[in-house]
């Protein structure tokens, strides 16, 4: 029964090109340079500085942490970069977890109950949805980025509910950010908490990197700031910011917090060491902005279906399945990696592909990507 289910979904999927392939990338650094797929902004994930942070940690103290956090498994280590994150981001304090998922789903279920009225974009990312889900909270999702349809559905939730109000400040598959003054304004009117979940921003936006709400948002407007450790940092690992009532609440409740093992110290480690690069070495972001702004400007003047994005994500949106998986193929051939982007990731018709500046580019390969682009460009046009 399970199993013949289980069969009949999967040829379901197959038949409506969502296939989902797993590729094993070589671990040859040069491979990293045609590489427009990793979430890898800043170049750090094989940098062998961060590298060898990790390897000294090992040394140290161990390949793994041993336990939960509440046992024995908090090291100095990870005190010392939770310390540091919230210096960055100018927050009272920060709670590391062990990944950007187990953070959403453990804030949500901290907060919420089936009481609270939980409201989240449409484009949110799938943790968000599902941490409201482990609440027992049902979402209402507001058009993306719609602050009239949010205000709409919050004037219509009884006053005495509490109400969280959710958003990514970088939508990953669109690669626009939120419009997080007016998301903190609108709560403030309506009494309702913002949380924004900073995971494609940290290091990448803002000075020295503290990403779309790092101290350009207070507390009191963010009371709920997530970010990821495995996209900029290189890394791994996620954490919260917030003041101190918040922290002592997911430390106290969250389950995806307290039930797991700690990350590897040395994690920690590389991560303080990506921190540092991050912060030393500015240039690599200038030099992602500079690669993003030429890369659009190339793109429009090619007539790619560029989306709104000033971000390192930029999509082509080529609307359908088979025509995503046909440039994809392509672009592999070519030696290019690009994420082919599909339903139920986006919405039906709005397949496309992600391509994702780094740090670590250099204008001639984001050139040749554009050539091979134009190229398929020509091709579509001359069969039809
Ligand atoms: C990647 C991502 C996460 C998950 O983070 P992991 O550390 O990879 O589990 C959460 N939210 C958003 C918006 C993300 O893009």
């Amino acid at each position: 029964m399970l199993k013949s289910r289980l069969e009949a979904r999967l040829a379901h999927q197959r038949e409506q090109g969502q296939w989902r392939e797993r590729l094993s990338m070589s671990p040859n650094p040069r491979a990293k340079l045609r590489d427009f797929a990793s979430n890898d902004y800043l170049g750090l994930a094989r940098d062998s500085r961060v590298a060898e942070a990790l390897a000294a940690g090992a040394r140290q103290e161990g390949a793994g942490a041993g336990a939960s956090h509440l046992v024995n498994g908090h090291s100095p280590a990870h005190h010392a970069l939770e310390e540091r994150l919230a210096d960055l981001t100018g927050r009272p304090r920060a709670l590391l977890f062990s990944t950007g998922y187990m953070a959403n789903l453990g804030v949500l279920q901290t907060l919420c109950d089936s009481e609270t009225r939980v409201f989240q974009d449409r484009l949110n990312h799938a943790s968000l949805l599902d941490g409201a889900r482990l609440a027992q909270s049902p979402s209402r999702r507001f058009h993306h980025r719609d602050l009239a349809d949010l205000d709409r559905l919050l004037t219509r939730t009884p006053q005495e509910r509490d109400k969280l109000v959710v958003s990514d400040g970088v939508f990953s598959m669109d690669g626009d950010t939120a419009d997080v003054e007016g998301l903190a304004a609108t709560c403030q009117r309506q009494g309702a908490w913002l949380m924004i979940d900073d995971a494609h921003g940290i290091g990448v936006l803002g000075e020295q990197g503290a990403g779309l709400v790092g101290q350009r948002f207070s507390v009191s407007q963010v009371p709920v700031l997530v970010g990821t450790l495995g996209k900029a940092f290189g890394s791994f690992g996620a954490f919260v910011a917030g003041d101190e009532v918040l922290i002592n609440a997911l430390t106290q409740f969250a389950r995806p917090y307290i039930y797991t093992t700690a990350q590897p110290p040395g994690v920690a480690r590389a991560t303080l060491r990506a921190m540092d690069i991050s912060e030393q070495e500015s240039e690599r972001r200038e030099r992602l902005h500079a690669h993003i702004a030429g890369f659009r400007q190339a793109a429009k003047t090619l007539g790619l279906p560029l989306m709104d994005s000033t971000t390192p994500i930029q999509p082509i949106l080529l609307g359908d399945n088979q025509r995503v998986m046909k440039w994809s193929l392509h672009l592999r051939e070519a030696g290019f990696m690009v994420g082919a982007i599909r339903h139920p990731t986006v919405p039906r018709g709005t397949a496309r592909l992600r391509i994702v500046l780094n740090a670590l580019h250099e204008w001639h390969d984001i050139q040749a990507l554009l050539d091979v682009l134009a190229e398929l460009k020509d091709q579509e046009v001359k069969v039809s």
